[in-house]
């Protein structure tokens, strides 16, 4: 059987979109499924808007999501002369046309075909005429006037469309740069791709790419389109929807786990399965899988895959991760028991950034907010009957701290809330932050005091 070859064609204007990053897990899931290859081709040909930093920023965000390319990526730029050369070769054929309509002739053209209540398309005025070639001009290829293009989309079914609908597309522009749809084409077609997997809005470019493959006699590739990831609101996805980037995301306290996690839901399922290795997508995924419908973008999903993930490393390369790869402003480490108290928070935990905020109170004295003071300093005779008992309560064990804690409560006939309340905020500045006994035990009998003194004082 033959090789499958499947590739990821993004165009260097913008950083790696979670979109994008969808289609390139897809398309490299498939090939890796089908023990293939997965491609890399940056469509560079815009060289206004294309960046060598959006280049390196795409294979950084791929590489760290574990998405690598079997061979060096491709640049569409490179191969502008074979491009021209093809679409000399197609006019040499009398597949395609030059054609030298004006501006103002094809806007005239557009025009009446708007009155006559027409679909706007080039009407083929230069087709027939054989003009001879020369700079300025551009080239336009012969679609068939006749007959149906039709493809068996491997996620949307067929699709087929009338050709008379289909227009007289340029290939080569008058400057002699190639276009996209032709380049694409024959990229595609020499990189011997087996399945073109891309977003649903390129449908229309499909079948201008089939039947210029067709034209030169090309076996066609399949195609299998992506529907779009919509906001929550059922728009397009933009920055006002939040992170939309994944190098946001990574700088952000996401684990790329927990991110291909979610790119995978974003239109593929498995029964009502949610948490999946990547050693098991690549055993089960597969296209025919991919629900036809758009799939909603949701903050709350992949907050509740990054949490799951963060709970599910090992606590050592946890802080491994944190220690490699984000600032933090105290030192985590000064706190003997730093492996604790990360365990204990990133419980509810959403990112690395958030638990690194979460901790920080265990290492900085918080600052409190004023109604926080105010509900301290009214609630504060409790909390100095506790200082004054502090030396009954053992320090060196959490099991004996919790115990001599509800010892102290009852002797003194207190209710539980009596002295959380204040004491959470004072060793915190939190209201919802972890128990009283595992506050006390992780800050340490000297900080804890230290804390409530300032009060009391
Ligand atoms: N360069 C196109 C894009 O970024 C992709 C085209 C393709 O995959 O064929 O949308």
């Amino acid at each position: 059987m033959k090789e499958e070859i499947t590739r990821f064609a993004p165009s260097p204007t913008g950083h790696l979109h979670i979109g994008g990053a969808r289609t390139a897990l897809f398309s490299w899931l498939f090939a890796r499924s089908k023990k293939g290859k997965f491609l890399l081709r940056f469509e560079d040909t815009d060289k206004e808007r294309s960046k060598k930093e959006f280049e390196e920023s795409i294979i950084s965000s791929l590489s760290w999501l574990g998405i690598e390319p079997d061979e060096k990526p491709i640049y569409q730029s490179k191969n502008i002369k074979s491009h021209q050369k093809e679409a000399l070769n197609l006019l040499e054929s009398g597949k395609a046309y030059s054609c030298d309509c004006s501006p103002e002739q094809l806007s005239e053209m557009r025009e009446k075909q708007i009155k006559n209540k027409l679909q706007p398309k080039y009407d083929g005025l230069n087709r027939e005429k054989n003009i001879s070639h020369k700079e300025g001009n551009v080239i336009r290829f012969k679609m068939p006037q006749s007959g149906k293009t039709i493809f068996e989309d491997q996620i949307l079914g067929p699709i087929t469309v009338e050709n008379r609908e289909l227009d007289d597309f340029i290939i080569l522009r008058g400057d002699g740069s190639p276009t996209y749809n032709f380049s694409a084409a024959l990229d595609d077609k020499e990189m011997k791709i087996t399945t073109v997997i891309r977003g649903d809005d390129h449908i229309t470019n499909t079948l201008k790419q089939i039947n210029i493959l067709k034209a030169l006699e090309e076996e066609l590739p399949q195609y299998a389109h992506l529907p779009m990831v919509l906001s929550n609101s059922g728009k397009r996805l933009s920055k006002r929807d939040g992170a939309v980037d994944i190098t946001d995301y990574r700088k952000g306290g996401y684990l790329k786990e927990a991110i291909i996690n979610y790119l995978v839901k974003l239109g593929w399922s498995y029964s009502d399965q949610e948490i999946f290795s990547k050693e098991e997508l690549v055993s089960l995924f597969n296209l025919s899988a991919v629900n036809s419908s758009p799939a909603k973008f949701s903050e709350e999903l992949i907050n509740f895959y990054n949490n799951y993930y963060l709970n599910l490393l090992d606590i050592k390369n946890l802080y491994e991760l944190i220690d490699t790869e984000y600032e933090v402003s105290f030192n985590i480490k000064s706190n003997d028991k730093y492996l604790d108290i990360l365990n204990l928070v990133r419980e509810g935990a959403k990112t690395v950034l958030d638990l690194i905020d979460q901790i920080k109170f265990f290492y900085e004295v918080p600052s409190y907010e004023e109604q926080h003071k105010e509900l301290i300093t009214s609630n504060i005779e409790v909390v100095k009957i506790f200082s004054e008992n502090i030396e009954n309560i053992d320090f060196n064990n959490q099991q004996n701290l919790e115990n001599d804690l509800k010892s102290f409560l009852s002797s003194k006939n207190l209710k539980f809330p009596q002295l959380g309340k204040p004491l959470r905020l004072i060793l915190s500045g939190r209201q919802n932050a972890p128990s009283i006994s595992q506050l006390l035990f992780f800050l340490g009998e000297e900080e804890s005091l230290k804390r409530i003194n300032f009060f009391l004082d």
